[in-house]
């Protein structure tokens, strides 16, 4: 069957606007190693023309039964921003490819290699690749679908991990300065594939950040702020953007996240994460910011995704749906990115839950 790209346009507006849709939408964070189970080709085929790519994803992301499109080369900062440090750098061989999954920097790498971050040179993302490609296909995802394309910056600690390694956990304490010194460095990288994103794609409706450093388990929060959530804060206004958080961590800061973005001047308008995996916690959220739009909750994908059957999976999404479906802003997503070892029977039973729990009304349970 067809997949109808405008119901699933119109679900996801009327979601986010805190009005009924028919149905509760499903997203993915669809990246390589889906592309690639899905393509049976390689990432580097895969990536081998934009148009490839954008042919790819959408069939990616239509066999899942998505309500939203995105490219499965990542379209955020993550390996892909590694390999352009890299590549800028003069580092390229520190970047590992793999064939039918994500690909990594050695961590630490590049900033191991460059003592000085005042000699770190900034990738232009509108000529290294694969930035252009990325983009390239994130504009042809966008038109073929009408899903206006992803903008997935990565400030500032997956990326401080991938340039400086776990390093960057000493840096906090023994070597603050040299640490924001690299978190300008990144912000400026930020903000070059901003710019290279609204002359490939256009500009974005809001920004998708994968934060990472606001975990209780890896970080204080007052240098989770200092070293991540200032620049998050700085990088929304200078761009005019509202923020929708990622953070697949195990112990996200979300409330003191939400708060101090919002005393701040930011409008956080979305939060994507996994746990805690408690869902009277995600009910509790939802209740203290009902015009934040939770697209997850617990439905993690190490959990039943990865070790249960279809009807475990199923059992998991429909609790997420019935506590949280019927006060709406309510988007089902297996967090986070999809690996090998999560079976396609258990991904593919997600499309069924919400075909058969979500659609409205929905009673409070
Ligand atoms: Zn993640």
């Amino acid at each position: 069957m067809k997949h109808d790209w405008r119901a699933s346009v119109e679900r996801m507006v009327l979601t986010m606007a805190g009005e009924q849709p028919d149905r509760v939408p499903l997203t993915f964070l669809a990246s390589e190693d889906i592309g690639s189970r899905i393509s049976g080709l390689t990432v580097r085929e895969m990536m081998s023309s934009p148009e490839k790519l954008a042919d790819i994803s959408i069939d990616t992301c239509e066999i899942l039964g998505a309500d939203v499109a995105s490219v499965v080369a990542n379209p955020y900062c993550g390996p892909w921003e590694g390999l352009a440090f890299a590549k800028a750098n003069g580092l390229g061989d520190q970047f590992e490819w793999k064939d039918y999954s994500s690909p990594f920097i050695r961590e630490g790498a590049v900033c191991s290699a460059i003592p000085d971050v005042e000699q770190l040179e900034i990738p232009d993302h509108s000529r290294v690749e694969p930035w252009p490609t990325i983009l390239k296909a994130s504009a042809i995802v966008a038109e073929r679908t009408g899903v206006p394309a992803n903008f997935a910056p990565s400030l500032t600690w997956s990326s401080i991990q991938m340039l400086r390694g776990s390093q960057a956990y000493l840096d906090v304490i023994e070597n603050p300065e040299f640490l924001l010194a690299l978190c300008e460095k990144i912000y400026a990288s930020q903000w070059d594939y901003y710019e290279a994103f609204c002359s490939a794609v256009g500009k974005p409706f809001f920004m998708f950040n994968c934060q990472y450093g606001f975990n209780r388990t890896m970080l204080r929060f007052e240098d989770a702020w200092r070293f991540e959530g200032q620049f998050v804060n700085r990088f929304c206004k200078q761009a005019g953007l509202k923020l929708a958080i990622h953070n697949c961590g195990f112990d996200p800061y979300w409330n003191e996240m939400v708060d101090r973005h919002t005393a701040e001047g930011v409008d956080v308008i979305m939060v994507n994460g996994s746990h805690p995996l408690e869902l009277d916690d995600w009910v509790a959220f939802r209740e203290k910011y009902p015009k934040i739009t939770i697209m997850g909750a617990s439905l993690f994908v190490n959990g039943e995704l990865e070790n249960g059957r279809p009807g475990d999976v199923k059992k998991r999404a429909k609790e997420n749906i019935e506590r949280l479906g019927p006060y709406g802003r309510f988007v089902l997503s297996p967090v986070c990115c999809m690996p090998w070892r999560v079976s396609l029977a258990n991904i593919l039973a997600l499309r069924e839950a919400v075909e058969e729990y979500g659609r409205y009304p929905i009673a409070r349970s």
